[in-house]
């Protein structure tokens, strides 16, 4: 169990908790940045910049593509 110092202050509000609420990808990202090295996330570093943030923005600094529907 992480300590509560290694816990990113930004974990309630992220967006991109939303994006992966039902994937396994987010128990990833928790624990390489949220509940360890969150000083490094990028999302994070913008955060404490007063920037935006874009919620497809990833931990690691690469942006997600939106995925395309297919037709049935
Ligand atoms: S993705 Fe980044 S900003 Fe969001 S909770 Fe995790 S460490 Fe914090």
């Amino acid at each position: 169990m992480p300590t509560d110092e290694k816990i990113c202050p930004q974990m309630d509000s992220c967006e991109m908790y939303a994006i992966f609420r039902n994937s396994g990808v987010l128990g990833t990202w928790k624990a390489l940045f949220c509940q360890a090295t969150f000083e490094n996330c990028a999302r994070y570093k913008l955060v404490r910049l007063g920037r935006s943030v874009a919620p497809n923005l990833m931990p690691n600094g690469v942006l997600l593509r939106p995925t395309r529907k297919t037709s049935p």
